[in-house]
């Protein structure tokens, strides 16, 4: 850092360039090409993460996710590379890790939720090898398909937190592609599947937990409701689950597992004035405003946002937030509202999926004129091969 100190100043300022930053972003600049919009991402590589579920199940290569950030800037926009660490909202300002500061007129603050791999013992060292895998990285992904291929028969377990993680249907749609490939490599019969979650039901809205529930059985798996990983101890393959009401510790072998960690607010959010008690960025859920800051906007995964954490609540939260960020500019009103809609398509097999489309008050909000709770191939096709190229050529250029 030395004594190197730079100040700049931009219009609108995006802390995270990942599915929200970009698509504000393009949004933005597409209906108002004059603004001078900065975003702020560490990172030279993009994800697509709801793929990593079907690279889990060997469907892609982890590098199908992935794309340089430089082509997803969009034009005009200006890229810093650099991390944001401080928010001084009283005055309008940003410090970064490299020790610039920067100011704003407007601050959007998108920078995703945290994985919190330490939060269960032992975890951070034994994931990637020996059988313990994880979707929710691109470095551990590749390990999760290895882990399905070389398991040959007996305790395969997967884990969901309680509390928020990144598309709450994430945990057990791996676990429904393990169980067929088991099925088709001929290890399914000496093999054991057990679902061991920190929730207290399979899926928090229906109608589709009652579809999921005839899943789970149909596929003869095992659940632990209310059970919450707390330690691996690799060296003798056991995994250790604290019961939620009683405190009770159980102690399971495990011949492989899949880990969703615990995730949770980013702590350069958590510690600064943005953030709500639980350290998410306290917006209101209606217009995304900051409840405290007016020149201050949440979207996505960091926000305060009561909803399941998707790209595809992103998609219905990016105009909302831009509409309102335009009439604020304009000395008006925020008007534009978001009614919660978040989307996870839990698949449940090579050529089957549920697609839950709900809002804030769990109502299902589909899309289709079918029955969605209901698995269905087609359903199973559109996320394979139709949400990425929304995602890539849709979505991040501001046109869905
Ligand atoms: C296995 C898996 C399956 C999923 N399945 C689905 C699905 O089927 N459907 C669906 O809609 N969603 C799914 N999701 C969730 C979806 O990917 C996320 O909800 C979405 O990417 C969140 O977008 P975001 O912009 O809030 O955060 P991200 O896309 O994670 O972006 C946050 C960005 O902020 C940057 N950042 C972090 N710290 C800083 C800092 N200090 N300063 C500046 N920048 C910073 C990061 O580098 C990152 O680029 C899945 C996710 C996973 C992992």
């Amino acid at each position: 850092m030395g004594d190197r100190i730079v100040e700049r100043h931009h219009q609108i300022l995006i802390v995270g360039g990942g599915t929200a930053g970009i698509t504000v972003a393009a949004r933005l600049r597409q209906q108002v090409p004059s603004l001078d919009v900065a975003i702020v991402e560490p990172s030279t590589k993009h994800y697509y993460q709801p793929l990593w579920t079907l690279v889990g199940g060997g469907i892609y290569k982890p590098e199908d996710s992935e794309r340089e950030e430089a082509d997803l800037i969009p034009p005009g926009t200006t890229w810093i590379k650099d991390a944001v660490s401080t928010f001084d909202p009283d005055t309008s300002q940003v410090t970064t890790k490299n020790g610039d500061v920067i100011t704003y007129d407007w601050l959007i603050v998108a920078a995703g939720i945290q994985i919190n791999w330490d939060k269960v013992k032992g975890l951070r060292d034994a994931v990637g090898h020996d059988a313990v895998c994880s979707n929710y990285d691109i470095k551990t992904v590749p390990s999760t398909w290895r882990s399905i291929q070389e398991f040959r028969g007996g305790t395969a377990i997967f884990t969901q937190p309680t509390g928020p993680v990144k598309c709450g249907g994430g945990p057990q749609k791996i676990m429904y592609l393990a169980e067929e490939a088991f099925e088709r490599s001929g290890v399914r019969k000496q093999s054991r599947l057990i679902f061991a979650t920190g929730t207290p039901r399979i899926f928090a809205v229906e109608p589709y937990a009652s579809s999921l529930e005839k899943v789970v059985a149909r596929k003869g798996i095992e659940t632990l409701f209310k059970h919450n990983l707390i330690e691996i101890r690799a060296d003798r393959k056991e995994a250790v689950f604290r019961k939620v009401d009683s405190e009770d510790e159980v102690v399971l072998h495990y011949d492989m597992i899949h880990v969703t960690p615990p995730m949770g607010p980013p702590d350069f959010i958590a510690q600064s004035p943005l953030a709500d008690a639980e350290g998410w960025v306290n917006v209101d859920k209606f217009s995304l405003r900051h409840l405290r800051y007016s020149n201050v906007f949440g979207i996505g995964d960091a926000s305060s946002l009561p909803t399941s954490k998707t790209g595809a609540a992103i998609r219905k939260q990016a105009p909302v937030l831009v509409e309102n960020l335009f009439r604020c500019m304009n000395d008006q009103v925020p008007s534009a509202s978001y009614d919660g809609y978040t989307s996870c398509p839990v698949v449940t097999g090579y050529n089957s999926l549920i697609m839950a489309e709900f809002d804030y008050d769990k109502n299902p909000a589909e899309t289709f004129p079918f029955d969605q709770s209901q698995e269905r191939f087609s359903m199973f096709f559109l996320k394979k091969a139709g949400l990425p190229s929304l995602y890539w050529h849709g979505m991040l250029k501001g046109r869905v």
